[in-house]
């Protein structure tokens, strides 16, 4: 079928909630991706932090493979062992407490929001301006974005926004705050980095208040900051936190994972999914997990996260350079559009990026790209300039 045709297909079937650039992927192996004219591009979006092991990992394909043919799904009325195996791996290499799968990214953000309500009844959540938690009502209603929310009120009760500063938190947080929400790294909004302070005020405020502090990992996670989870970079530890996009090394998975002191507030019969831990994604799950946790390759995402942000700020275009590990982003400068900027790297230099802004794109490479991949990146952008 041509771009064309399936262009035709998607006005005619699909509901047009997706802005799709006219390019059609066809296959991908590590960093890079082809179209459907054999063309090869250098994916430094990773499917939106989806494909940190990169495309079609041997590992993650082998695990899936094996497990395809032998026993695809039984729900979680029996025990299935890849679903448990990687519940401990999860909790062992963060909180140590317990966890919950799920099967995307809202979906664990819902039940965050559900374990902090069983937690503390009726209790309100606190989220910070600029989230971005998922699009589900209950992830929707955490995500203070007046173009995404407006639409579909009433939204669920119960949310406070609060800007992101110490003292505003501070006050914010008292004895009926169910839980503090909020992304270390925030993401969709730009790759904004919380200050320190910001989150030594949270988790002040949260000890003094009996408060949940959950982070969103979703996007930070997995090693894409150079450590297999961000929060460790930051000297605070949360109460609970979610997983999801690379999670499942390139398929649907999400994950809220617990400290010990809530590991035991979900009960029997309190949450379900049919899907949620199925024997292919877990297996999938545990393979990228071991590959995103191996401290060689983090110790490379760090150092390929400077070399990239180096690169990227000798751009002349470019105004600010910020990110940790290799979840970064650059900043235009003034007459510069971003979109439009982001579209000719796609269609000109076969480059895949994304603009979370007007004047913001995000990089996310695989984290398994090759040092020759992010000069190799950088040129193309700096191509564009000219
Ligand atoms: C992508 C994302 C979500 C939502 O995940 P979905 O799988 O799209 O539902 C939530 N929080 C953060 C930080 C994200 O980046």
């Amino acid at each position: 079928m041509s771009l064309g045709e399936l262009q035709d297909l998607e006005r005619r079937y699909a509901v047009p909630t997706y802005a799709r650039n006219p390019v059609e992927f066809v296959r991908g192996a590590g960093a890079r991706l082809w179209d459907a004219e054999g063309e090869e591009y250098l994916d430094f979006l990773a499917g939106i932090s989806v494909l940190n092991v990169g495309h079609c990992h041997p590992r993650v394909v082998a695990a899936v493979r094996e497990q395809v043919g032998r026993l695809t799904h039984v729900s979680n009325l029996y025990y299935t062992e890849p679903s448990l195996r990687l519940s401990a791996r999860l909790s062992e290499t963060s909180l140590g407490g317990k966890v919950f799968l799920c099967n995307s990214g809202a979906e664990a953000i819902e039940a965050a929001i559900k374990l902090a309500r069983r937690a503390r009844a009726a209790g309100k959540l606190v989220v910070l301006e600029g989230a971005f938690h998922g699009r589900t009502y209950g992830a929707l209603s955490a995500t203070p974005q007046e173009a995404k929310q407006a639409p579909f009120a009433p939204l669920v009760p119960g949310f406070e926004v609060v800007r992101k500063s110490p003292d505003a938190l501070r006050a914010a947080v008292d004895e009926d705050t169910a839980a503090v929400l909020l992304e270390p790294i925030q993401g969709e909004s730009g790759i904004n980095l919380l200050s320190d302070d910001l989150l030594a005020a949270a988790r002040e405020a949260c000890d003094q208040s009996g408060a949940a502090l959950v982070f969103d990992e979703i996007q930070s996670g997995m090693g894409r900051t150079g450590t297999l989870w961000a929060y460790e970079q930051t000297g605070v530890v949360p109460d609970a936190m979610t997983s999801a996009k690379a999670l499942g090394g390139g398929l649907p998975i999400g994950a809220l994972i617990t400290g010990e002191r809530l590991s035991d507030v979900l009960q029997t019969g309190d949450h379900a999914s049919t899907f949620a831990g199925g024997p292919v994604i877990a297996s999938a799950a545990l393979a990228a997990l071991e590959i995103c946790a191996d401290p060689d390759l983090l110790t490379r995402v760090r150092e390929l996260g400077e070399r990239l942000r180096a690169g990227l700020g000798a751009l002349p275009y470019v105004a600010r350079v910020r990110g940790r590990g290799l979840m970064c982003a650059i900043d235009l400068a003034e007459g510069f559009d971003a979109p439009e900027l982001a579209r000719r790297a796609l269609l000109e230099q076969r480059l895949v990026i994304n603009a979370t802004g007007p004047a913001t794109i995000r990089f996310e490479p695989p984290l398994i790209v090759a040092a020759a991949d992010i000069d190799e990146a950088v040129q193309r952008l700096d191509r564009l300039g000219r």
